[in-house]
């Protein structure tokens, strides 16, 4: 059905370093411009940045269910999730954008962090009528932990899998996957493709930068979407703040890292 999964970093569209929940309104406005009469069928996909990040980091509730406290924390990070999607969808609504609000964690199961089943009918539904689902990374039920994280990465390739999507951009805060962290390495160089050939390469050299958790996040990015990538599904991470970069890409441009088998 030529469908499209646009992933949004939490990276850009929250300040993700604040010690609080903070949208980074300036970005979510140029994104949802952006976003104004593409023709295509889409779903959207959010991270969380600071309105998880911190709260998981400080709770431990990615590693699962240990105390009655741990229940409240559980609680309270889907509900800031809900806050910050219901911010991004009210700007894409305010611009006449069909975006719909989905939740995925009342309908999704994981196991020890993996995602095992989700109910995909509504999703395919909304999507028959031409509406923009907007998912986002949840805390979700667990089946081995009672509670573990799954990012908006692992749902966009789950979708991307499922709903057989035609591409997966993944929008962040860098210009698609470096030899090393670009933000510390300034001789760090972009890789244009990851392919067949030079994964094992690449990924050697994502394994060694992989100290920080931020790191991880790319790591686990590249991780996802060889996966589906092996399936047939092509992906692209680009950088998100660059003017018109997620039009470009939605158009097909070569922008930031390809990622193809
Ligand atoms: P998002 O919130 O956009 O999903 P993450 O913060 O999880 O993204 O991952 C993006 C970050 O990964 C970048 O800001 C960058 O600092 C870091 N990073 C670490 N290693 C690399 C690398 N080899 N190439 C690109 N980015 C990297």
């Amino acid at each position: 059905m030529n469908l499209i999964i646009l992933k949004i970093g939490g990276s850009i569209i929250t300040h993700k370093d604040k010690r609080g929940p903070e949208v980074n309104f300036k970005n979510l406005r140029r994104i949802v411009n952006q976003l104004v009469g593409v023709k295509k069928r889409l779903i959207l996909i959010h991270g969380a940045g600071s309105f998880g990040h911190q709260i998981v980091k400080r709770t431990g509730i990615n590693k699962g269910i240990k105390k009655y406290k741990d229940l409240v924390s559980f609680a309270e990070t889907q509900r800031l999730q809900n806050d910050l999607n219901s911010i991004i969808t009210k700007k894409l609504i305010e611009k006449g954008l069909p975006a719909f609000p989905y939740q995925a964690s009342s309908h999704t199961i994981t196991a020890k962090g993996r995602l095992v089943r989700m109910d995909l009918e509504a999703i395919k539904g909304l999507l028959s009528l031409n509406m923009i689902p907007v998912l986002y990374g949840v805390p979700t039920y667990d089946t081995k932990q009672g509670c573990s994280i799954l990012s908006g990465d692992q749902i966009a390739s789950f979708l991307a899998e499922r709903l057989k999507a035609t591409k997966i951009i993944m929008a962040s805060d860098v210009d698609g996957v470096f030899t090393d962290n670009p933000k510390k390495n300034k001789k760090a160089k972009q890789i244009k493709e990851i392919n067949r050939k030079n994964f094992e390469e690449i990924k050697k050299t994502l394994g060694q930068s992989s100290s920080t958790d931020v790191t991880g996040g790319m790591l686990g990015k590249v991780l996802e979407l060889i996966k589906t990538a092996k399936k047939g599904i092509p992906a692209q991470i680009i950088d998100g703040v660059k003017k018109d970069n997620i039009k470009k890409a939605l158009l097909g441009k070569k922008v930031g890292t390809i990622i193809k088998w």
